[in-house]
Formats: C-alpha cells, sequence, structure tokens
C-alpha cells in the first residue's frame, strides 16, 4: 500500500475544528459537540452509561424500538427507569408526558425525536417546554430527526442530543456526533457511576475549554469518516439545512398523498405526527402485499412491525420526486392497481414549496 495513501494522513486540528463547527451549527449550538468514534448508537449508549444511577427516576418515552435499548441500557445503570410506553402506530401525547412527570417527578427524561422504524414524530418542542418548566434534563435522540425536522438544542434548552449523518443527512455512519449543555455535564460529572477510560465515558470526550490546555485531536476519531463526514456536512450547508428539511416535508407530503390515492392507510393515526424520514403504510386486513425483502425504498416492517405495515424509506437522497413516484409505482404493482391516479397526485405536491 502506498506510503502516500491520503486516507492515512492522520486528522489535523484544523479538520477537527471544521467537523466540530459545522456539527455546532448543524445543532444549532454555542457548544462543541463531542465526536463519537462509532456509530450513533455508540453516542445513545454512552448517554445512558453517563446519566444512569441507582438514585436517578429517568422518564423514558417509547415511541419505537430505539427507546425500549434505551430504557434497558438505563436499568442496567441502575436507574429507576419509568417508561411511557405508546402503540407504536401512536407517538407520545403532551399531556401523558405531563402527567408522568407529575406522578413521579423524574430528574430526567427522554425520547427518540423522530422515528423511521414507526413513521412517527414525537411532539418535540412541547415536551421540551414541559421539562424546561419543571427543571428536567432532556435527553433526544435524533439520529433520525436531523435533516428531516428542526434540532434546536440551545433555544429549546436540550441537555443531550445524538445525532448521526446515516439517515436525513445522507453522510457517514461510522462516525457520529452527541452535543451536551452545560447543564447536561454537570450531570455527567455529579454522577459517580458515570464510565470513566472507557468507550463508552463522555466525559473522557470533553473538550477541554481551558485554553492553556494544547489542543490535540482526539486519538480515537475514525480518520477516513471524519473527512467523509466533513463532506457531507458541507454538502448540507450547500443546500441549507432549512432547504434539506422542506425537502424532506415536502417528500412525506408527497408520499402521503400517492399512498392514500392508491387506497391505502398510514400506520400512524395521527397526521401531525408523520415523520419525516419515513412513511410507513398500513398492511390492510386481509392484505395480500406482504414482502419479504426491500423493494427499492419500499420496505417490510422490522420486527413485531413485520406483516403490519411496509416503510417507505424516503430519506437523505431519497427524499426527492422520483424515489416517492417509484414507491407508488411499486405498491400499486403489489396491489395489481393502476398508479396513474396516484401518481398525478402526488406530482402535484411538488409544487407547494413549503412542504406543508
Ligand atoms: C438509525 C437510528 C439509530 C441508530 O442508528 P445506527 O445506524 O445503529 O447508528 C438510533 N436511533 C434512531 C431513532 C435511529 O433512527
Amino acid at each position: 500500500m502506498s506510503q502516500n495513501n491520503k486516507g492515512f494522513v492522520p486528522l489535523t486540528i484544523s479538520e477537527f475544528d471544521t467537523l466540530t463547527n459545522l456539527l455546532s451549527k448543524l445543532l444549532s449550538t454555542q457548544e462543541s459537540p463531542v465526536i463519537i468514534p462509532g456509530e450513533a448508537i455508540l453516542g445513545i449508549e454512552a448517554i445512558a452509561a453517563g446519566i444512569a444511577a441507582p438514585n436517578r427516576t429517568i422518564l423514558n418515552i417509547v415511541t419505537g424500538p430505539y427507546g425500549t435499548i434505551f430504557g434497558n441500557w438505563l436499568a442496567r445503570g441502575g436507574a429507576e427507569v419509568i417508561e411511557l410506553k405508546t402503540s407504536f402506530d401512536e407517538v407520545v401525547t403532551v399531556d401523558e408526558v405531563a402527567a408522568a412527570i407529575e406522578r413521579y417527578n423524574p430528574c430526567a427524561l427522554s425520547f427518540v425525536q423522530a422515528e423511521v422504524v414507526t413513521g412517527g414524530s414525537n411532539p418535540t418542542r412541547e415536551i421540551l417546554d414541559l421539562a424546561r418548566r419543571s427543571n428536567i434534563i432532556t435527553v433526544l435522540d435524533s439520529v433520525s430527526a436531523i435533516g428531516g425536522e428542526p434540532v434546536l438544542m440551545d433555544e429549546w434548552g436540550i441537555d443531550f442530543v445524538a445525532v448521526g449523518a446515516q439517515k436525513a443527512l445522507s453522510g457517514p455512519n461510522g462516525i457520529s456526533a452527541v452535543g451536551i449543555s452545560p447543564r447536561g455535564w454537570e450531570f455527567l460529572a455529579s454522577n459517580e457511576n458515570a464510565p470513566r477510560n472507557s468507550i463508552l465515558s463522555l466525559l473522557d470526550l470533553k473538550r477541554p475549554h481551558d485554553s492553556a490546555t494544547p489542543l490535540r485531536v482526539p486519538p480515537n476519531i475514525p480518520v477516513l469518516e471524519a473527512r467523509a463526514l466533513i463532506e457531507a456536512l458541507k454538502l448540507i450547508e450547500e443546500e441549507g439545512l432549512e432547504a434539506v428539511n422542506r425537502r424532506h416535508r415536502l417528500t412525506t407530503s408527497a408520499a402521503i398523498a400517492g399512498i392514500t390515492a392508491l387506497g391505502l392507510e398510514p400506520w400512524q393515526r395521527n397526521k401531525d405526527s408523520y415523520s419525516t424520514l419515513t412513511t410507513t403504510v398500513r398492511i390492510p386486513q386481509g392484505g395480500h402485499f406482504n414482502i419479504e425483502q426491500p423493494i427499492g425504498i419500499v420496505a417490510p416492517g422490522d420486527g413485531e412491525l413485520h406483516h403490519k405495515l411496509l416503510r417507505i424509506n424516503h430519506f437523505g437522497a431519497k427524499a426527492n420526486q422520483q424515489s416517492v413516484e417509484e414507491a407508488i409505482l411499486t405498491l400499486a404493482e403489489l396491489m395489481h392497481q393502476d398508479p396513474d391516479h396516484a401518481l398525478a397526485v402526488q406530482r402535484s405536491i411538488w409544487g407547494n414549496k413549503d412542504g406543508k
């Protein structure tokens, strides 16, 4: 292998700073997000390990499978976990969260902002408003939300937010980030159970604010993935994060219009909670269009949702008109139905520039 293969030039401080700054902008925060040397799921596990302690009651809102996993990690750390779980065809309501806060007085609450598996999106701002009023630490899994909907860390008062680039941002999956507020850092530092000298230690990844400390690139950052993430985030900046959000909103509107025109129903019961990442299609009673393998971006439901829904994965580079048209053609074919009306209906959505 060539000695001057560029991939093996270590990450420079300037590249590290560029990446950190791009991530701060992505999350609309003044803080420097921690770069996680692995898939987003590692950052999520690190948050759970860092905040869980036997004397802490944490409200874990479960609207899809990732929420269940997060709750298990909190319990492993000894936390008292209060699970607020919905049927996966609905997201949580603000009233349900308010009642749980009232009843259990948790010190923290956690939830997934937008779900790819169920096609639901939680009332994030309202939940965060509630949490702020009760002075509760907030933990968001925004891995799939980022790029598909706004994630305004500072303005919304988010204490922990995990993001990855492999969903709506069309970036690499081998590196990710966690944004942490000053209050969040205190919450970690005050936990004697928080891991140190461990791949799960967020405290070990904290960037020193002390300017006397020489800045160095953390040695664990995967170099090729870091460079790929810089490229992906620059492309997002070029398009504009709001434009990327709008593209995802339009795509969902078009997909919903298309499947409805085919006579199908969204899996999510409330139209205010459609995720902008995926559209989930309820398989009708006696429906004959179960599939076992993905066909293009149309995929079978995961786990317990298999045979209950089909998922249209229209995120990232697939958040566009052509992908929606192909998905509608696939569904129409499975239903032995003429696609033309549904195609025309979805096409009419794309003139609406707001994606509302
Ligand atoms: C995709 C996803 C993750 C983690 O993804 P990995 O690809 O395993 O890093 C976590 N949470 C949510 C909500 C996701 O959609």
